[in-house]
């Protein structure tokens, strides 16, 4: 397959809302989705801001207006910016020129990238999505902060790879507002939705503190022992961790530029 077909996908942060931090998790969750020229970022939190230049991203979409996610950006950005309608209006007051309004269930191009907002329970009042991403048969979904995805068939449905919110490992983290669910699903729930939907290959970001502050092996073998109940490999994303999708095959690339020290082991997850 062309090397057109490929697309990498670099954690450039794994931390949750949370003020743990570890070196395997330093940095707000934030994903560059590379594919030749174009990168692409989803998420730019607080632990962003002033590092924006040197990520040179050609463009930078949200999930939704929590300072996890946006808060990097309150100093302007280099590129435009994609976020929905109703993230948008929590930022009115920014710096950001070039302000692009990212539709709901309507596939966009974005340097040759396709995304697709899944609207998901998350958050009244930071409405959040997943997206949906794909080159050709390449396909992932990205939802940092998630308690239900809505469209959850649609969304997952031919997926090689799931990135999804590792908050809480197994029990979810859920408030009730009337009859809205907020807050976050466990990674053992999302390994369900994984097996229904047979998406073979799952990776957890926004790690909360009972990943950050564990012991990484044992817990690497916690999640992984969840996904193996269920036929999903399950795995805990780190900062600078490199993916490379090519149609059904994903690979692990070792550590992406800068981040040798914490990833230094070449091809291990
Ligand atoms: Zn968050
Ligand atoms: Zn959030």
């Amino acid at each position: 397959m062309s090397a057109t077909r490929q697309l990498a996908v670099i954690f450039l942060g794994t931390r949750g809302e949370i003020d743990a931090r570890s070196r395997q998790h330093l940095r707000h969750s934030s994903v560059m989705i590379e594919r030749g020229g174009a990168r692409v970022m989803i998420d730019c939190g607080a632990d962003w801001l002033g590092r924006l230049m040197r990520l040179s991203p050609t463009a930078i979409l949200l999930t939704h207006a929590h300072p996890d996610h946006a808060a990097g950006l309150t100093g302007g950005a280099p590129c435009p910016i994609y976020a929905t309608r109703t993230t948008w209006r929590s930022l009115s007051a920014w710096p950001l020129c070039d302000r692009r309004v990212m539709p709901l269930r309507k596939p966009i191009a974005i340097g040759g990238i396709t995304f697709e907002a899944f609207p998901v329970a998350h958050s009244l009042r930071a409405p959040a999505v997943g997206y949906r991403i794909s080159v050709g048969r390449s396909r992932l979904f990205y939802v940092p902060d998630v308690v239900a995805i809505r469209n959850r068939r649609r969304a997952l449905e031919g997926l090689n790879l799931y990135v999804g919110d590792g908050a809480a490992i197994n029990r979810p983290i859920i408030r009730r507002r009337g009859q809205a669910a907020i807050g976050h699903t466990s990674i053992r729930i999302q390994l369900d939705w994984c097996k229904a939907e047979r998406v073979g290959i799952s990776f957890f970001t926004h790690c909360g503190s009972g990943i950050v502050n564990g012991d990484p092996r044992r817990i690497g073998q916690v999640v992984r022992r969840l996904g193996v109940e269920r036929g999903v490999e399950a795995r805990v994303a780190r900062d600078g961790l490199r993916l490379v999708l090519d149609g059904r095959n994903v690979r692990c690339a070792g550590a992406a530029r800068g981040f040798e020290s914490v990833n230094p082991a070449h091809g291990r997850c």
